[in-house]
């Protein structure tokens, strides 16, 4: 066996071998080697039914199925290896208006990268699947170009693909540990000897947890049991076949949460059940092989007869076999696919649900981002570092449970699951709870969305449309614009770079100037190697070389990593974690320095203090840090505390402010008006994807300052030219809906950009949108259209910042806010 190799890939599931594969596609084939305890394919992947749907609400896995379908259907040709791909189409059946919404928020998003999708009447859906039912059906999304491929010889191709450029895979060698030595390379000890590399990737399916704990990992991954029924024939297939019918494309019952499927003139039926249990918590045996478990046929009793009902063929004919294996879940059904937080080169390729259909685009996302040092595409919706600490063994098993449970139901937008929770909540919680506050989840924290006030029912009322909620956050921006309001941001991530090396780094680390007084506070954007945003920090000067860092809260762990493996290593910079001990309450609105006088003996004035600096107040009796910024564009202060003074602050304000009309308000109002003003979001705006020209971040990026990462990247990239440009849109005639994002803008009927996120301004009283489109398109005045859940309206390019555009309120100019 090879005793060094530059990256060792282990695990030999499709997953492993697609990333083998990419890796030695982009030329390091001689030197990448994959290790398998066992067979290729003897994981979870000789099972898999196959299926490849494209369908998916996320933007990261779309471009990834995107890519896979792709490369699957050429793959043959490449390799010699047939790899089975029947395209017989997918048909996604609907049983009601809001799962019809779904399928037309998830169109948006095809429609913007290219993915081909077809409506069809319940009429239509009879002349592809004339044994299926109609009776009670609305409609269905079809997709010509999926299908289902055979995954063992879709493995056994990307391993003859990769073998050919000269990479090397050694079955039965088992992974026994991995160190790393002090020079940064990793040893990986097998059961055939050792083998040193520089990277290591680990696609290891029902195994994450225990490849993750050889090098100190908490790998958010435990495996859910997963059915599928192997039909005997059925005359009228058979007859089909005989008569050189086409197959029929792949079923989907999204609403009796089953798909179905031909094979060999019979079916087979899938179904997502509720109660699946998780399996293999605490890792399967080291030497299991091609492990399959108990049926439990109790379990897929409703769904046999939910399919039964809607295709009454399926109930003529028998069972032939009944397949339970364990398929690796995560707690929100997506992969991990990115760089494993705290440890340098050590990849993750792991959690795969639907991993015959991820693989290709997973590997090659990967081999990107390994041998160039970025991804190509926004990897944020599958990145590894979007879950954190939280994420125990218990957590998981209740989150993929649910999460496996949840395939099928209809992904609101601003849905929000309950299993595990509350799980990390602010002091403030009850507080905010009683006043009505009806609370989402992020990164485990508990966040109050919108407040129910005035006899509305405190539960969500989830929709692609506006429901009840929205009149819930117009009163609540109301308050904020002509009173004050409050908003809990505790939930923010939080740390301290201090050390004689601290300002040197983050200058070097961030696009932005640093403050340069103490008690500053600069927006500062850290940039990835090409010159897109990574990640986006305000900080706060505290000491010569003591500066203070926010940034979202749902990217705490892949700020924090990010920014700690660009620290020095020499012990010059210190990184603090205070996430879980500082709080945030968020005071803003006109009367808002009213208020904080009230409470407190600091004089708040434009003159003492200036929007963008922070002083040390006290609130009542507590220490606080009052920084003069916010998201909403109004006057406003965050008050950044100690946790255990947050109820004193939090019941000072309320006390004092009951005659200003002092009321909470939620994140759903504060999205509103950060739309209002343009203001970007990581994750949306802000992304590797674009430059942080085509943002229009320009007035936070300074390339004259000196060095920065991604300066010259950026320098370059601006120097080819751009391809978008951010704009804000008004959107005109909607009266029930507003973009959510994802949406197709279009010219003249052609797709020329995407919204990256929309709603409604209650404060100018229109419906905007933020989006990327084509530079020559995106002057003010410019008409547009956007697609919004099917239909096609009007959208003219704005000024940016609709509300305020001079921000005389923020800034209290011209005393705005008496
Ligand atoms: C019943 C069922 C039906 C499914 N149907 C579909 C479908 O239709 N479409 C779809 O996209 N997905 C489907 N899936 C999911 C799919 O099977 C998985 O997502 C996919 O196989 C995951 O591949 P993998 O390579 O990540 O994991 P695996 O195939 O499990 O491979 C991991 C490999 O790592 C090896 N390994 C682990 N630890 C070590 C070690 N220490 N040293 C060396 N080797 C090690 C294992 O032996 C194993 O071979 C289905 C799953 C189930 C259970």
């Amino acid at each position: 066996m090879k005793s060094e190799a530059r990256v060792v890939v282990i695990g030999g599931g499709v997953v492993g071998v697609s990333a083998l594969y990419h890796l030695a596609k982009k030329g390091w084939g001689d030197d990448v080697v994959l290790l398998e305890k066992a067979e290729l394919t003897s994981g979870s992947t000789w099972h898999a039914a196959g299926l490849l749907p494209l369908f998916n609400m996320s933007y990261s896995v779309g471009q990834v199925h995107k890519y896979s379908v792709k490369l699957y259907g050429e793959l043959e040709q490449e390799t010699g290896q047939p790899v089975g791909f029947a395209r017989v189409g997918n048909l996604r059946l609907a049983m009601n208006a809001d799962r019809m919404d779904e399928y037309y928020q998830y169109a948006a998003t095809a429609r913007t990268i290219g993915i081909k999708v077809e409506f069809l009447t319940p009429e239509d859906i009879l002349r592809l699947w004339p044994m299926c039912n109609i009776e009670g059906l609305v409609g269905a999304i079809y997709h010509p170009d999926d299908g289902y491929i055979q995954p063992a010889d879709l493995t056994q191709a990307l391993a003859k693909g990769a073998r050919a450029r000269g990479a090397t895979i050694y079955r039965n060698c088992a992974v026994l540990a991995i160190e790393q030595k002090s020079s940064g390379a990793w040893l990986v000890k097998t059961s055939n000897g050792d083998i040193s590399c520089e990277h290591v990737i680990s696609a290891t399916g029902n195994y994450a947890r225990q490849t993750g704990q050889m090098v100190g990992l908490d790998v958010p991954v435990i495996p859910v049991e997963h059915q599928y029924i192997v039909t005997e024939p059925h005359p009228e297939l058979v007859e089909r076949r005989k008569n050189g019918e086409p197959e029929m494309a792949v079923l989907r019952e999204s609403d009796g949460s089953w798909y179905l499927r031909e094979e060999n003139g019979g079916f087979i039926l899938g179904p997502y059940e509720k109660g699946a249990p998780c399996c293999y918590v605490d890792g399967p045996d080291p030497r299991a092989e091609y492990e399959l478990f108990q049926e439990d046929i109790e379990r897929l009793a409703p769904h046999i007869e939910a399919a039964m009902n809607r295709v009454p063929a399926f109930g003529e004919v028998g069972m032939k076999r009944v397949y339970n294996g364990a398929i690796a879940y995560t707690p929100d059904g997506n992969p991990i696919i990115g760089p494993a937080w705290g440890v340098d080169n050590f990849w993750l390729n792991e959690g795969h649900s639907f991993g015959i259909t991820a693989a290709g685009g997973a590997g090659w996302q990967l081999a990107e981002w390994i041998v160039d040092g970025e991804p190509t595409i926004d990897m944020l919706g599958v990145e590894p570092r979007r879950f954190g600490d939280y994420a125990t063994k218990e957590y998981l098993i209740e989150k993929n449970e649910e999460a496996y449970s949840h395939v099928f139901v209809i992904h609101y937008p601003d849905e929000e699951r309950p299993a595990a929770r509350p799980l990390r909540a602010p002091p403030c919680y009850e507080r905010l709870q009683a006043m009505g506050a009806v609370f989402g989840q992020k990164f485990g924290w508990e966040r109050a969305n919108w407040f129910a006030t005035d006899g509305m029912e405190q539960v969500d009322d989830w929709s692609f449309r506006r429901s009840r909620w929205f009149e819930g956050i117009r009163k609540e921006v109301a308050n904020v614009t002509s009173n004050v309001g409050v908003l809990d941001m505790t939930a923010f991530a939080k740390c301290r770079i201090t050390g004689p090396g601290a300002e040197a780094f983050l200058d070097g680390f961030v696009a932005n100037r640093l403050p340069t007084k103490v008690g500053g506070i600069g927006l500062c954007h850290a940039l990835n190697n090409n010159g897109g945003i990574h990640s986006e920090f305000t900080i706060r000067r505290d000491a010569e070389d003591s500066f203070y860092l926010v940034s979202a809260g749902a990217l705490q762990r892949l700020d924090h990593d990010y920014l700690q493996k660009h620290m020095p290593r020499d012990g010059t910079v210190q990184f603090e974690q205070l996430t879980g001990s500082q709080g945030v309450l968020v005071v803003a609105g006109p009367k808002s320095r009213r208020l904080l006088e009230r409470v407190s003996g600091t004089d708040y004035s434009n003159e003492a203090f200036r929007w963008l600096t922070a002083q040390h107040v006290r609130i009542g009796c507590a220490p606080a840090n009052a920084m003069r910024v916010n998201y909403v564009g109004e006057l406003g202060w965050e008050l950044h505390h100690s946790l255990e003074y947050q109820n004193h602050i939090f019941d000072a304000l309320f006390d004092a402010g009951e005659d200003l009309g002092i009321k909470p308000f939620g994140i759903r109002a504060m999205d509103s008006m950060r739309l209002e003003k343009s203001y970007r979001m990581v994750g949306t705006e802000l992304s590797i994807e674009y430059s942080a020209y085509e943002s229009a971040m320009d007035r936070f990026v300074h390339p004259d300052k000196g060095d920065f990462l991604g300066r010259d990247a950026l320098l370059a990239w601006q120097e080819r030219g751009i391809s978008n440009k951010l704009v804000t849109l008004e959107v005109r005639d909607v009266d029930d809906a507003d973009a959510l994002g994802n949406n197709a803008l279009l010219h003249n009927g052609e797709v020329v950009g995407r919204a990256t996120g929309g709603g409604f301004g209650f404060r100018i009283d229109k419906s905007i949108a933020l989006g990327m489109v084509s530079p020559e398109l995106a002057s003010e005045g410019t008409e547009l259209e956007i697609d919004i859940l099917g239909k096609t309206y009007p959208a003219a390019v704005i000024q940016d910042s609709p509300f305020d555009p001079k921000n005389e309120r923020l800034r209290d100019v011209g005393n705005a806010n008496d």
